[in-house]
């Protein structure tokens, strides 16, 4: 349900107990911004002297507000999300870089982690340290405990029932190579094609592109529009009898892009292709369901949603997941071995050859635990806000020019600054303690579909806020007037 200044209800943005402020300063002509009274919600404007700029009027708010809205939860905590109380939980937060308080905007890269994540860790190695399954003793089966309710916990995350379609991995990439060193060695033939999007993370291509190779199968691009979406046209066009694969991200890591997975993923199982949806920019940012998606394999990385390094996630659908061969070869994954013959222990453990890494998935239940405690539409809600907000606030920079504006994308701000290289911009801002990218984030073909080689980008998470965004507007402001004078 939305409410008349269609920002949703129930998710707790506008539900603080507080007022919208109507307070910041009208900005100039040509801003882009609103110069009237447009209320900011509530949960943005949450610190004293309130936002400098005012939220533009979004054509999609109100279907965006509704996304993120009817699925709060019953159990949802009383207040919705308290971007304040979440900061506390991040000790990063409230260190300096280069005597300025950190402004953390490389989100994309790798999330920040809540305190709770480094305890869960730290308890492992300190207290916990065993190998898991297997074990008679009791460290064993604490253990072992630990590392499958990290499973169910991620099962949850994902949006299905069976914890057995959750392989472990060390990361999205690690994921996608063992689909096209498994599945893909397994079905794809001379002649087969595969579709990538052209918005995809090298991570999403590069396996996709070693076994075509092997194969003699073909990689085909979707191709993207000016604003970064998804051509459907094309896509649509591309799909045929030869498609056996699509790969497709679920939010673009450069351009914010969410393309309509649901839809794409139907179109394609008509032709008797299967999915597969890079997830590592999007489980952070909106709640995700595999079985809604109808997505046929689903990856993300832990460190991109809060939890260490080094530990990642692959879902399958069960019978795909049952039919694909080992990938790699060693223990944890047999069930009998003999010289002449060996045989493999069910799914997920036949695809998770050798020790795992039972610390990582400590800090993996941990992050996920949390992330399930928060209010997640209202996250979500409050990150659409902010997003907003940003690209509205960097408009007002004379020179700078956006790359991507889908509706609905995630905050991901990738932009140039006319005069200013992209290496040279994010290191002046370093020396205000902002953290931005600069480079080709891993997405050539995406930033070439721009003619760009390079760009900067400030990537959001749902601890930012307006004054992070304000910060980084008037540290490139600066930039810009140093450079000028
Ligand atoms: N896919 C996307 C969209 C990403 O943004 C990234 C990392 O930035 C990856 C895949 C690769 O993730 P990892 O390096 O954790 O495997």
């Amino acid at each position: 349900m939305t409410t008349p200044d269609g920002f949703g209800r129930g998710t707790g943005v506008t539900g603080m107990g507080r007022p919208p402020l109507d307070t910041g300063s009208s900005t100039g002509p040509g801003s882009g911004l609103v110069p009237g009274p447009v209320p900011l919600p509530a949960a943005l404007a949450h610190a004293a002297g309130g936002p400098r700029y005012w939220l533009p009027q979004q054509p999609d708010q109100a279907a965006r507000a509704a996304r993120a809205d009817p699925a709060t939860p019953p159990s949802a905590p009383p207040g919705g999300f308290d971007v304040e109380a979440v900061r506390r939980d991040f000790p990063q937060l409230h260190r300096k870089v280069n005597g300025h308080p950190l402004v953390w905007l490389d989100n994309g890269a790798t999330t920040l982690k809540p305190r709770q994540v480094a305890e869960a860790v730290a308890e492992h190695y300190s207290m916990g340290t065993s190998n898991v399954h297997r074990g008679a003793h009791t460290l064993a089966k604490q253990a072992t405990q630990v590392y499958e309710e990290g499973r169910e916990e991620a099962a949850k995350l994902l949006g299905t029932q069976d914890a057995g379609e959750i392989v472990f991995v060390r990361g999205t990439t690690e994921a996608v190579n063992l689909v096209a060193q498994s599945w893909g060695r397994a079905n794809l033939g001379v002649g087969d094609e595969i579709l990538v999007s052209a918005a995809e993370h090298h991570s999403n291509l590069v396996p996709w592109q070693l076994i075509a190779k092997e194969r003699r199968a073909r990689i085909r691009p979707i191709p993207l529009l000016p604003d970064g979406q998804l051509d459907q046209d094309a896509y649509r066009d591309l799909l045929g009898s030869r498609t056996k694969l699509v790969a497709l991200t679920h939010a673009s890591n450069v351009l914010g892009t969410v393309p309509p997975v649901a839809e794409m993923t139907a179109l394609a199982h008509r032709y008797g292709a299967k999915v597969l949806v890079d997830g590592a920019q999007a489980v952070s940012h909106f709640p995700v369901d595999v079985t809604a998606l109808d997505a046929d394999f689903y990856a993300f990385s832990g460190h991109k949603i809060f939890a260490p390094t080094g530990i990642g996630v692959l879902f399958g659908k069960r019978e795909l997941l049952e039919a694909m061969p080992p990938w790699q070869g060693g223990g944890n994954m047999i069930d009998s071995v003999g010289f002449e013959e060996t045989s493999y222990a069910p799914v997920p453990h036949r695809l998770e050859a050798g020790t795992g890494h039972i610390g990582g998935v400590a800090g993996l239940r941990a992050a996920l635990r949390y992330l399930a405690g928060l209010n997640r539409p209202a996250a979500t809600a409050y990150e659409e806000q902010l997003t907003a907000y940003a690209t509205g606030a960097l408009a007002t920079v004379p020179g700078l020019r956006l790359i991507g504006d889908a509706p609905g994308k995630i905050g991901v701000l990738t932009f140039l600054l006319a005069g200013t290289d992209p290496m040279a911009l994010a290191g002046a801002l370093d020396q205000q303690g902002i953290a931005v990218r600069a480079g080709h984030h891993c997405a050539q073909p995406a930033l070439a579909a721009f003619g760009l080689q390079s760009a900067v980008r400030a990537s959001l998470a749902l601890y930012n806020t307006v004054q992070d965004i304000d910060a980084l507007v008037s540290a490139i402001q600066g930039v810009q007037a140093t450079s000028a004078g």
